[in-house]
């Protein structure tokens, strides 16, 4: 168990800025959108196995979408508000897949141009939009999504539980909230796991993570009901085995490493090296992969 000091509010809460964060995850987006792209494909986010069964990572991450959505019983041509939606990966395969029409909400002024250009090569342009904004208090309206889908981004929010009452005013009574995010295996954690998950949100421009079992609470406190969690650890784990491998050469090469942190700040080399600390997460049994859904009450 954590023996934390008395003003340190440990690793399952925000102690910064708002505002810095915020300036750390636009420097974090804005400046490795090539690179993201380039080692990671356009899908920001793990892929998802079948435990065991070897599968190539963009086909896995693409998975990963078509299972969240199973999960989050999208329905054919729904109205899907996407809470953090790097380059809109994902809209543009719920829009090819379903028929949904997604608008994606992003900090990141680069992944809403990068988004649109994709939108435009997809021939998605009117069904995946963009919008520049914060998630917790977005300018879309009340009341009018079928679906608040969230892939990897709650981790970022400072404020879960404002981030979930912005989920439940945007959608319509009786619509449904799923929500992928890294958590944490509970809530007792030793020194050591509060220091690696600190070096985590620093090197991933996170907040914090909670224990999957805190979001039922958290969802029940917001007005969400018929609440439901899986853990996926299992499922996400190879990941990292794979990123790692894909890192290894690029963090092994010296002077490519100079040039990136001549050209786009030391971030890069954190987030290159951050790599093998979420490996370590998972290995320790620390990291966990969760999802939840729940829905508005009908009116
Ligand atoms: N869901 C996407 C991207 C995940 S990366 C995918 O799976 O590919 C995290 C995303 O969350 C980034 O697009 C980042 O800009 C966004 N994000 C983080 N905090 C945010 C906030 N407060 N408001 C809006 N977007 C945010």
């Amino acid at each position: 168990m954590a023996t934390a000091r008395p003003d340190d509010p440990g690793a399952l809460a925000f102690a910064g800025e708002e505002r810095e964060l915020h300036d750390s995850i636009r420097r974090h987006y804005d400046g490795l959108i090539d690179l993201y792209e380039e080692l990671w494909g356009e899908h920001i986010h793990h892929g998802y196995w079948d435990p065991g069964v070897p599968a190539g990572r963009h086909a896995a991450q693409a998975r990963m979408v078509d299972e969240v959505a199973a999960f989050g019983g999208l329905a054919r041509e729904c109205r899907v508000a996407d809470l953090g939606c790097g380059i809109g990966a994902t809209g543009i395969h719920l829009a090819g897949k379903l028929g949904c029409r997604v608008d994606g909400v992003t900090l990141s002024v680069a992944q809403v141009r990068r988004g649109r250009q994709k939108v435009r090569q997809a021939g998605a342009v009117g069904q995946v939009e963009f919008v520049l904004a914060d998630a917790l208090r977005t300018p879309l309206a009340e009341g009018s999504y079928d679906v608040v889908w969230s892939l990897e981004s709650c981790e970022l929010m400072p404020d879960k539980l404002a981030f979930l009452r912005e989920g439940l005013r945007l959608l319509k009574p009786g619509g449904q909230l799923v929500v992928a995010t890294w958590c944490s295996r509970d809530a007792a954690l030793t020194p050591q796991e509060t220091t690696l998950l600190r070096r985590i949100y620093r090197d991933f421009a996170a907040a914090y993570v909670l224990p999957l079992d805190a979001y039922r609470t958290l969802c029940g406190e917001a007005g969400f009901e018929a609440i439901d969690t899986a853990d996926w650890t299992e499922q996400a784990r190879a990941t990292w085995n794979l990123s790692v491998d894909i890192v290894k050469p690029f963090v092994r090469n010296a002077s490519f490493i100079w040039r990136l942190v001549r050209e786009k700040g030391t971030d890069t080399f954190r987030f290159l090296n951050s790599v093998p600390l979420m490996k370590r997460a998972y290995d320790q049994g620390l990291m966990h992969y969760g999802v939840f859904r729940a829905r508005r009450p009908a009116a």
